[in-house]
């Protein structure tokens, strides 16, 4: 008896100090203890048992003892196994900045840390500019007539934008731009993706390209020269980098600046002759300004030794002789401008390099560093606005279209795609909003925004293909009226852009964070890099530590015990205890997966994808549980927020599940799962009543349906091009009037009370009227309210050569 109690009080206590990550002397402490007790009271088997345990622990666990025998033999091994990191690479680990990422790394998730990135409002003015330039430029827009009717934005758009500074939201005031905060950008792209040609010519400039890159990198001279004219639209400006042997590869650029001297403005200079072809370079056609990656080379030692300086950034005036320039590509769905840029033998000054001739080379360094910013912003916002406003599109047209007699939005068929758009743009929306809120707090988030990129623009695709399913024929049909097509079309630009998702999914959030958001795996290749094994030492000893305490934490939280204190209400506390559980699974995995995979781990990207999602769906559900926090909840939002999580939560235990069922390792995996999920599948998908009760809340005009539409254009003011979404809502306060109208019709058409033959809801509305069964009142209401509900139900028809290009070659075919 005695012996299994000891040994039961040793488990629990050596789990108890695992779980605390407190160290070899508390184990030692504990197991010296217990051994001396077992001897004295006759369990002398099981106290030397103890005892021998203490010596592991002493020999592994004591700095003084291991660093003679140990710690050389692991550092040698580590030397041989660690992955090698290409410069390439380096770079990228280099840029940006670890917060909530690292956090969940560790495994022990510390949510004050979280909670001190206290979300600030926007500021007077930066509100101002949502509720009012952005409602304008919004107002100009008509998907169909942009896409298919000028294939551009109308010029008066394009003069408003430049005029209200919309191009220069980055540029500092004292260049003339309008210095917004990262969640006013948002914002303001948000509520501008009711038209994506709109968002994306405005978002562009705005994230990666010549403004960042000069605002960062550029000599004073550039700044004082271009800043200004970036910030009221009098340039505009693209950026070069893609061509059609480099994409997702981008530093295999093969396009070559050669150090030369040459003419400009009539004097002989020191410059470069440049040969290079682009494709796809979002504004090129209109561009003013081109920034272009090229590979810098000096054959002739112009400039010092080095031959080959590396990839370099510059600006070149569009005019500049050998530019080709102008020609436009036709993407997917949208008109934005894009298009391809050549050049062969255009010389350029060595003062058009950004940066001056003492950033040659750095362009790499340069473009990394600049990216993380811009792509949390601009495709999650746009994923972030669309799905607002096809959550508030798809809810009112699914409350006004009737079949089988009631509206299509109380079928549960129908139910389902509109909870999940809810949830997806309400997910969206705190992870872009509470990622930008920590830019503004100084983060430069580095993993986050290949997180947010991919994951986002996925929910976008998933959120419009939801709409398009629940709108039927409606918005197949293409036209002035269609509010979704166009955008359903152009999709895959999102995806594809900025770190194409299959890419960004399998290689960088996992691959990138590993390294970068570890808390000990950069210092361990520091140390291997200077080959200093006291720094080793400190930091594999730690690292074990983390990984006991991570197997120690996920296998009993695993089993309900100890379940950390969190600081949220009695809703969100049970989720974040949930994000503390598998973040604890997810370090140990990723331990697990690096040790045993070692530098194969990169190839395996199957692997690292599904180790990505689990941070993903951790990430996405700590910003939703922060949002929570700290906003005033409207009615059925616990409900969507319960959706929500158990949403995010079972994806990442799914994807937990698919990496035990394909880790090589057959040992490690089933010890893992018995570990991370000691109790099996915890995390489900939420439940039916859930989803009735979010699709009828966003399909009525409820407060959550207003909440998630919040600071979309969904005003419609005199001049404006027409606005369905506020069309939507007003049918929506109506129909709380019309529903029961709609039903005693029914009925007594049903009983045979009105004539056979009122077939149209109008008829029948008369019918009634006549019959006495709705008053004058309620007959007026209907007949407008009926008009109106035809027109939204509307769809275009055109005339049989309307398509064709070439009216010439259109056969108009026999009929008679
Ligand atoms: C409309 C549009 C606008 C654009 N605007 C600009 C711009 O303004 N400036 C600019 O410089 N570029 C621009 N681009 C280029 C864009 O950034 C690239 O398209 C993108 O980087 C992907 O390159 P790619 O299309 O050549 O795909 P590829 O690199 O050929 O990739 C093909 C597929 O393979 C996948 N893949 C590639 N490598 C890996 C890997 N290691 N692991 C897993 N999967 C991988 C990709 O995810 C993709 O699915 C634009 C592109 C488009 C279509």
């Amino acid at each position: 008896m005695l012996e299994l109690l000891l040994i039961v009080v040793a488990l629990a206590g050596l789990v108890w100090i695992m779980r605390r990550e407190a160290g070899a002397l508390p184990a030692l402490g504990l197991l010296l203890i217990l051994g001396a007790l077992g001897i004295i009271f006759g369990a002398v088997t099981v106290g030397v048992l103890l005892w021998l345990g203490a010596l592991a622990v002493a020999v592994c666990g004591l700095p003084t003892l291991r660093r003679r025998w140990l710690t050389p033999r692991l550092f040698a091994a580590f030397k041989k196994s660690a992955p090698k990191v290409s410069e390439t690479e380096r770079i990228a680990l280099e840029a940006g900045s670890v917060a909530w990422d690292g956090e969940l790394f560790s495994g022990r998730p510390q949510w004050q840390r979280l909670l001190d990135f206290g979300t600030t409002q926007l500021s007077e003015e930066e509100q101002a500019f949502v509720d009012n330039q952005c409602s304008v430029a919004a107002g100009m827009c008509n998907a169909w007539e942009i896409a298919r009717t000028r294939a551009d934005l109308p010029p008066e758009l394009w003069d408003y934008l430049k005029r209200e500074g919309f191009f220069g939201m980055i540029i500092p005031k004292r260049y003339g731009g309008l210095e917004f905060s990262a969640k006013a950008q948002s914002a303001v792209l948000q509520k501008l993706a009711v038209n994506e040609t709109l968002m994306v010519t405005v978002g562009v400039p705005n994230s990666l390209g010549p403004g960042e890159l000069l605002l960062k990198y550029g000599t004073e001279e550039q700044k004082d020269h271009y800043l200004p004219r970036l910030a009221d639209g009098r340039e505009i400006p693209c950026f070069g980098l893609t061509g059609p042997r480099a994409g997702s590869d981008a530093t295999s650029l093969p396009d070559v600046g050669v150090v030369c001297r040459g003419k400009h403005n009539g004097e002989d200079v020191l410059g470069l002759k440049l040969t290079f072809e682009k494709r796809w370079i979002t504004l090129a056609p209109i561009a003013t300004v081109v920034g272009l990656a090229f590979r810098m080379f000096d054959p002739d030692g112009l400039l010092g030794d080095t031959e080959d300086l590396g990839i370099t950034c510059a600006l070149i005036p569009r005019n500049t002789q050998g530019m080709e320039i102008g020609r436009r590509h036709h993407p997917i769905g949208s008109p934005f401008m894009n298009g391809p840029i050549r050049g062969q033998d255009v010389f350029i000054p060595l003062d058009w390099i950004i940066g001056g001739t003492e950033m040659a080379g750095q362009g790499w360094r340069m473009l990394v560093e600049c990216l993380s910013v811009g792509r949390c912003i601009t495709l999650p916002s746009g994923a972030s606005g669309i799905g607002r406003y096809a959550l508030g599109w798809a809810g009112g047209y699914t409350r006004i279209r009737r079949q089988f007699n009631l509206p299509v939005a109380e079928m549960e068929g129908v139910q389902e795609p509109l909870a999940r758009i809810a949830a997806h743009a309400y997910i969206a929306q705190a992870a872009v909003m509470q990622t930008a809120n920590t830019i503004d707090h100084g983060v430069k988030p580095a993993v986050p925004s290949a997180i947010l990129k991919s994951q986002l623009t996925e929910f976008q695709r998933n959120m419009l293909a939801d709409a398009m399913d629940v709108h039927g024929g409606r918005t197949v049909t293409l036209g002035p009226r269609n509010y979704l097509g166009i955008a359903y079309a152009a999709n895959p630009v999102s995806i594809t852009v900025e770190g194409a998702n299959i890419m960004t999914r399998n290689l960088m959030i996992f691959g990138q964070g590993a390294i970068r958001c570890h808390p000990y795996v950069l210092d361990e290749l520091a140390a291997k890099d200077n080959d200093d094994l006291p720094a080793f030492d400190k930091a594999i000893f730690r690292h074990a530590g983390m990984v006991f305490g991570n197997a120690a934490r996920a296998f009993t939280l695993g089993l309900g015990i100890g379940k950390p204190s969190v600081p949220f209400d009695e809703i969100a506390a049970p989720y974040a205890q949930e994000v503390a559980r598998l973040s604890a699974a997810f370090g140990l995995c990723a331990d697990a997966a690096m040790a045993s995979l070692g530098s194969g781990l990169k190839k395996r990207e199957m692997l690292s994808a599904r180790l990505g999602d689990v941070l993903s769906n951790l990430y996405l559900t700590s910003m939703l549980l922060k949002q929570w926090h700290e906003s005033d909840n409207v009615e059925h939002e616990a409900t969507l927020l319960h959706y929500s999580c158990r949403t995010l939560l079972h994806r990442a235990e799914q994807a937990f599940i698919e990496l035990f069922d394909n880790l090589p390792n057959r040992a490690l995996a089933t010890t893992l799962s018995a570990i991370a999920m000691p109790l099996g599948r915890r995390c489900h998908k939420p439940h039916d009543r859930f989803t009735r009760e979010i699709a009828h809340a966003v399909s009525t005009d409820s407060a959550l349906r207003r909440k998630l539409i919040e600071n979309t254009w969904n005003t419609q003011e005199a001049g404006q091009k027409d606005n369905p979404l506020a069309r939507y809502n007003a049918l929506l306060a109506d129909s709380e009037r019309a529903e029961p109208l709609y039903r005693r019709i029914a009925k007594a058409y049903g009983k045979g009370e009105l004539p056979a033959e009122a077939l149209h809801p109008e008829q029948r509305v008369e019918a009634a009227w006549e019959a006495g069964l709705i008053d004058e009142d309620d007959a007026i209401f209907m007949r407008r309210f009926e008009r109106e509900v035809l027109e939204m139900l509307s769809v275009d028809d055109f005339a049989f050569d309307a398509f064709a290009l070439d009216k010439e070659s259109v056969v108009w075919h026999d009929t008679a």
